[in-house]
């Protein structure tokens, strides 16, 4: 056994590996569709390895043409799991092409007696030509998802791969046909290709199960903080914005007041219309809240028909305003899931944080008190807190 079998060997294992993390990870759901593209074309490549392994013992129409058509196979399949990934419509007319392309091509190339010269050529090519694609295609399309430097390291070990292959193609023709190109010899850096490859197929699947992994965190950080009907920051969520806020004014002195909002007489439009038109009002009036808020504020719904707003470097004058855009914003929203026009208001509490520091339970408790002060004064309307000095 040489050295490049030895390394064609460990391909294989470590292409079986991924291949089992992929069957994994698409039984648990992990980017499914994806992981299912990942699980064949592993799985494809481990096999197309242990049919080079075979080369001279199996025939070679198996062991070099079905090798080789095999081995591209897997990269297309591998590429369209990025795309499927990545969000990106799968190319799926050019993936067609270039499986036609290479099993005419290779299986020509056999009839023809081509030799292992033309088999490397156009094996080289397309491998080269897949990769090259894969990498500049993963390039674009996570950068806004994970970030320019994520989607670099996920770009870098498949434009490596192709890199590679587009070496080995113009090595392979500049030396010509005498030249031994199997990929099980040790010449013409055979056993540099089978090398790298090994290299390239462990970066390219650990970055891959980095993405998903991190796809995976940020979801579930984003169901943690997060009310599934509304899509607002829920009452957790909040609650640590607010404290953080309180934290900034304590150190930085920067003032922000708090809006506490309430749908007036919600618990009828639930009798009347049913719970089903609850939900729509809920979410409706959400949106409109999220549309009115600057991109500073944090909006979010406390628990039932009850929402929250924090306005970071606000003034009592500037609350006063927020309150009454808000207030005016949901009084002109048409609801279509509620029968004869009806309109839905909303009353406000406004407390303003500070001077000096103030915890949020306090501020909380002046909240309440001007939302049901509102409420007293006859719904729709808003109602300041007292300051927070006179509170006991
Ligand atoms: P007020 O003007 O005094 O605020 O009266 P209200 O009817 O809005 O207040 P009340 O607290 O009596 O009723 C709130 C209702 O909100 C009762 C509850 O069934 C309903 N509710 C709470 N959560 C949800 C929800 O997620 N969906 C729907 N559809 N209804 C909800
Ligand atoms: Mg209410
Ligand atoms: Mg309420």
């Amino acid at each position: 056994m040489t050295h490049a079998h030895i390394l064609l060997a460990a391909i294989l294992l470590q292409q079986a590996w991924f291949g089992a993390l992929w069957t994994l990870a698409a039984w648990l759901r992990l980017a499914r569709r994806a992981a299912v593209h990942w699980a064949l074309a592993t799985i494809g490549m481990s096999l197309g390895m242990g049919l080079i392994l075979q080369r001279g013992v199996w025939p070679d129409g198996l062991t070099i043409t079905g090798a080789n058509v095999l081995i591209a196979a897997s990269m297309v399949v591998l590429r369209r799991g990025c795309q499927v990934f990545a969000r990106l419509r799968p190319t799926d007319g050019e993936h067609a092409v270039v499986l036609v392309a290479v099993a005419l091509g290779q299986t020509t190339i056999a009839a023809l007696d081509g030799g292992m010269w033309m088999v490397a050529l156009l094996g080289s090519a397309t491998f080269a030509f897949v990769m090259l694609r894969t990498g500049v295609e993963l390039a674009g399309a996570l950068t806004p998802e994970f970030g320019r430097r994520a989607a670099l390291c996920c770009t870098l070990a498949p434009l490596t791969f192709g890199v590679l292959f587009a070496a080995r193609l113009v090595l392979v023709a500049v030396q010509g046909p005498q030249v031994d190109a199997s990929i099980t010899t040790p010449g013409a850096g055979n056993l540099g290709v089978a090398f790298v490859s090994l290299a390239c197929g462990m970066v390219i699947h650990t970055t891959l199960i980095g993405m998903t992994v991190m796809r995976l965190v940020r979801r579930l950080q984003h169901q943690s903080d997060h009310d599934t009907l509304t899509g607002l920051l829920n009452r957790r969520a909040m609650a640590r914005e607010l404290r953080t806020q309180a934290q900034r004014q304590r150190r930085h002195g920067t003032g922000y007041a708090v809006l506490s909002i309430d749908i007036d007489r919600f618990k009828g439009i639930n009798d009347r219309h049913g719970h089903a038109a609850g939900d729509a009002v809920l979410a409706r009036v959400a949106q409109a809240l999220r549309a009115g808020a600057r991109e500073v504020d944090r909006v979010g719904r406390m628990g039932g028909e009850e929402f929250c707003v924090l306005l970071p470097g606000v003034d009592r004058r500037g609350a006063e305003h927020a309150a009454r855009r808000l207030l005016a914003a949901v009084r002109g929203m048409p609801h279509p899931e509620l029968p004869g026009g009806e309109a839905v208001t909303v009353s406000i509490g406004v407390a303003v944080a500070g001077p000096g520091f103030e915890l949020v339970e306090r501020l909380q408790r002046r909240l309440d008190r001007a939302l049901y002060a509102a409420k007293h004064a006859g719904r729709d309307c808003i109602a300041h807190a007292e300051p927070a000095g006179e509170v006991a």
